[in-house]
């Protein structure tokens, strides 16, 4: 008989669930059932006593992922969440150095940087060194580091060949030893350190080892390297791994990301068990299909079959704008009868490829009062004035935190000028001192008195928030520190206020077991930046970009934007790598929907201040037409692959008289001499759709390019 937490699995998920504890691998494809394996398992070792829960590590790739694994684990039975080793890598690492911050040699309130304090802290580096920052761009200065970091790589040890990579070098140098200083840990850093900390730590890795019986990670495909090299070192000869992940949807190599680590887990870690899951439970075979239909175009694969019992369900449903705007107008409108459908608002997804995208179809949303929650886009914890909230509670805690230091020092305005700011930082980097304690001694005059008070508020501050209860500790701040006031008195301020009283409510939300909880929420803060939803009450559609919508699903799910250059994205036309990492992405976005997926492209759209014309994104040809629903009266399609063979592709039902022979009413037709404002003169190839549809021009050394009749001004010469 099976034990009443496996019941409801197949037998595969059941067989996972029951390995016994040896390395295993779970190689399974979207919805097929991985993480709530994995989140039984766990259920399933501490039910039947074979672990007790400090025995246990387990790494989900979002904060949110986590919080729901501690929800469906303590759905399942009556555990203390906090106890448990259940996080991120990233929070897993904050919290390994957090206990054992003197071993890592950082101080006990430590910091960590989000990427713009990064950013910030990087370009103080540079100044230091007074190195160029047009030469050596801060943000490329920021992806060399770290791109070190993740590859284990510190200052000392970083290759250096030339005087470009050896300045580089020099920044990462200079930037190290000013972190250190400052004791603040950028994300990199969070890994790495923890990394270190136990590599150099021999009794502490021994304790770590022999304590984490199981180690389970979710999304396993998508680990960096030295994420892989953290797991290695916290597996015990008596520790089981247990990995579940999709090669298919390996989404972060831009980032680091290694799949190859599936594979060295195999063979390193000698395991015998591979399981692969096959039946999806997640989405309609329509749906699924089409998923298929489109990943079967890459080669790079491990190779996996999904089928499902499911119905087809409806088919996909498929509308091409001829503006963004209008395409915005479709979402709202098809959402609003969503809505009136009773389909909660909860249960819609909007995903795009690039967060630009987002900001037309917010609007619509507010036009149509339809609410809505953005994540990862414009994030609570990097609002402008919770992030100046952030900095006077860093710095209660921290006093040498320079970069809390440097953001509020004149905020709101106190009479502390650019030039006192420089001679303090002047001072520091002389006497090898924080700011903090440049501006303790800073001398006397009309703006040292002014410093002089501020060092006296926020000296205050820290005495008064000695035994406060964090809410209260943070009203002070907010009072004391003119924050409140100075967004009383400004004009638009009002929305700022009500996020700055989020911030209390969400630190009277916040529990937890350190002692010095400041500390904790702070850290908090900064891990979740990344995520955080607008809490409120009410139902919201949900947008984000795919690469967020990783692990999670919906009812409906619109897929927009549709169009060659923004997905598959500009960048990976060029590589074949970066063009099968888009296909996972597609195969990733797809599979978040249940059982309504809508696909909408724009011919023309603006972004980033240019309006684009692109031609239908190549995915859209690779799904079978079998499955797709053309919404609206359809311009006829731009065909890929197949090139200028046939315009009748696979996505539209194709008229009797193929549309690109007909005489269209723009009167430009195949093989016409045509002139471009832009891009001189050349030869019709192909058009589609009439006067609002798209034509095909060869601009000879200009290349090919498919333009949108109406924005196009094409002259017939
Ligand atoms: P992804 O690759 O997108 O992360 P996954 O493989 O982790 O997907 P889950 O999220 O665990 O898949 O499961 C997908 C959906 O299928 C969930 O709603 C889950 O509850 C459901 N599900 C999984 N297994 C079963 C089952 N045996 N019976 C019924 N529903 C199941
Ligand atoms: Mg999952």
């Amino acid at each position: 008989m099976s034990h009443p937490l496996t019941a409801s699995l197949n037998p595969q998920q059941r067989a996972a669930v029951e390995l016994p504890a040896e390395h295993a691998l779970i190689l399974a494809g979207a919805g097929s059932g991985k993480t709530r394996v994995l989140t039984t398992r766990i259920a399933w070792l501490l039910s039947t006593g074979q672990i007790s829960p400090a025995g246990l590590l387990a790494v989900t790739f979002t904060n949110k992922a986590a919080k729901e694994m501690l929800a469906r684990i303590t759905a399942m039975m009556p555990l203390n969440p906090r106890g448990l080793w259940v996080g991120t890598f990233h929070g897993l690492c904050n919290r390994m150095l957090r206990l054992h911050h003197r071993d890592a040699g950082l101080p006990a309130g430590f910091a960590i940087l989000d990427s713009q304090d990064q950013l910030a802290a990087i370009k103080r580096a540079m100044k230091t060194l007074n190195a160029d920052d047009e030469r050596y761009p801060p943000r490329s200065i920021a992806q060399y580091i770290n791109g070190n970091k993740e590859a284990g790589i510190r200052a000392a040890q970083a290759q250096a060949w030339d005087e470009y990579s050896r300045t580089q070098r020099m920044i990462y140098a200079e930037y190290e030893s000013q972190c250190r200083r400052e004791g603040v840990v950028d994300f990199a850093e969070l890994l790495l350190a923890c990394y270190e900390l136990l590599e150099r730590n021999e009794p502490l890795r021994t304790h770590y080892r022999s304590r984490f019986k199981h180690i389970l990670v979710d999304e396993f495909q998508d680990t960096n390297q030295l994420q892989y090299a953290w797991l290695k070192l916290l597996t015990g000869p008596d520790s089981a791994l247990f990995a579940v992940g999709d090669d298919d949807q390996s989404i972060y190599a831009f980032r680091g990301a290694r799949v190859g680590n599936m594979l060295d887990f195999q063979k390193d870690y000698e395991v015998k068990h591979v399981i692969r899951l096959e039946q999806n439970y997640r989405s309609h075979g329509n749906i699924l299909n089409a998923a298929n239909a489109v990943i079967e175009h890459n080669r790079d694969r491990l190779g996996k079959q999904l089928w499902t019992d499911d119905d087809a369900g409806e088919p996909i449903r498929l509308y091409e704008a001829a503006t963004d705007s209008e395409e915005a107008g479709f979402l709202v409108d098809e959402i609003s009868a969503q809505q009136r459908d009773g389909i909660a608002l909860d249960e819609i997804a909007i995903l795009y490829r690039s967060n630009a995208q987002s900001r037309i179809i917010e609007h619509a949303l507010v036009a149509a009062g339809l609410p809505y929650r953005v994540y990862g886009g414009l994030r609570f914890y990097e609002r402008q004035e919770i992030k100046h909230a952030l900095a006077y509670l860093r710095l209660i805690a921290n006093q040498d935190d320079d970069n809390a230091l440097l953001r509020v020092i004149n905020f709101p305005t106190r009479g502390i000028g650019n030039r006192t700011i420089e001679t303090l930082t002047d001072t520091a980097r002389i006497s090898g001192s924080s700011l903090w304690q440049a501006a303790c001694s800073a001398g006397s005059g009309r703006s040292a008195a002014a410093v002089g008070r501020f060092v006296l508020m926020i000296e205050n501050m820290h005495v008064q928030a000695q035994g406060m209860a964090l809410p209260d500790l943070i009203n002070m701040v907010l009072s004391v520190s003119g924050l409140y006031e100075f967004y009383q008195n400004e004009k638009e301020g009002e929305e700022r206020l009500a996020n700055l009283n989020e911030l209390v409510s969400a630190a009277t939300r916040f529990v937890t077991e350190d002692e010095n909880n400041l500390v904790a929420f702070l850290a908090n803060a900064s891990l979740e930046g990344g995520e955080h939803a607008a809490e409120a009450g009410e139902a919201a559609v949900q947008l984000m970009t795919i690469h967020a919508a990783k692990g999670l699903e919906f009812h409906s799910v619109f897929l927009t934007g549709l169009e060659e250059g923004l997905f598959p994205h500009d960048n990976s036309l060029s590589d074949p790598k970066g063009l099968e990492e888009e296909r996972r992405l597609m195969y990733v976005a797809m599979t978040r929907a249940r059982r309504r997926l809508f696909i909408s492209l724009s011919q023309s759209r603006m972004l980033h201040g240019q309006m684009r014309y692109a031609p239908a994104s190549r995915f859209l040809n690779e799904v079978p037409d079998t499955l797709l629903k053309y919404l609206n009266r359809g311009y006829a399609p731009n065909s890929f692959g197949s090139s200028s063979t046939s315009s009748t592709s696979d996505w539209y039902a194709p008229p009797t008289t193929p549309r690109h022979l007909e005489t269209p009413d723009h009167g430009l037709a195949i093989g016409m001499k045509v002139r471009h404002p832009k891009f001189g003169l050349g030869v019709v190839l192909n058009h589609e759709g009439g006067s609002n549809g798209n034509i095909q021009v060869d601009f000879g050394q200009l290349g090919t390019k498919w333009l949108a009749v109406a924005y196009a001004k094409l002259e017939a010469v």
